[in-house]
């Protein structure tokens, strides 16, 4: 599962991350600021500014079905073309958790940059993939057609080369390419995740070398 795809399988496919929320952001905003123009003294409320109260919960619910409608559908392709399935195992609460605040140690009361910015964006896609949700509708219908999932710990899968086993971050030459130090062997770093993996839960029926 990855940021850039919403999720990559150990044959190098790649499925794409639907971006949902994204999609809507001018329409909701549109949304928000059409609200904005009631003033909010007024006691009774007209047609027209209820109809604007119920515009923007309105959006995110559509935002809602469609994410669960994307789950449901890649989860049955997996389902169906799979005896078994692993991924990597999820700890959404420390992916979304914001970064500390770096204390300047030369001005008291300032703080130094901490990535905090960059860190909020890569938070609100991850929560937008919505893979919580997604493995959870995996597993169910895993489970009605006697699939089995298996969750495996994620530490290094992008950093470990699925050839010879050397694990660096160094190997991992942008957030798209792997490339091994040791070795050389190149391949896609979401593909690479994807073959460790599989390796992890045992599943791997060769070597990739
Ligand atoms: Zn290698």
């Amino acid at each position: 599962m990855g940021v850039t795809h919403f999720l990559t399988t150990s044959v190098g496919e790649h499925i794409a991350n639907p971006r949902f929320l994204e999609a809507a952001t001018q329409e909701l905003a549109e949304a928000q600021r059409h609200l904005a123009t009631f003033t909010k003294r007024t006691k009774r409320r007209t047609k027209k500014h209820r109809a604007a109260t119920r515009k923007v919960p309105k959006i995110h619910a559509r935002i809602q079905r469609q994410r669960l409608d994307h789950a449901h559908k890649t989860a049955l392709t997996l389902v169906l073309d799979h005896d078994a399935i692993a991924h990597e195992r999820l700890n959404t609460a420390t992916m979304t958790k914001a970064p500390a605040p770096k204390p300047n140690p030369e001005r008291p009361g300032a703080f130094l940059p901490n990535g905090a910015t960059a860190k909020t964006g890569l938070n609100r896609r991850i929560l937008d993939a919505g893979w919580g949700v997604f493995l959870a509708i995996l597993a169910n219908k895993a489970e009605s057609a006697g699939r089995t999932v298996i969750a495996v710990d994620p530490r290094n899968t992008s950093r470990t080369c699925p050839s010879c086993g050397h694990t660096a971050k160094e190997n991992r030459v942008s957030q798209a390419r792997f490339q091994c130090t040791t070795c050389g062997y190149t391949a896609n770093a979401d593909h690479v995740g994807a073959l460790n993996v599989l390796k992890r839960a045992g599943l791997a029926l060769c070597d990739v070398a």
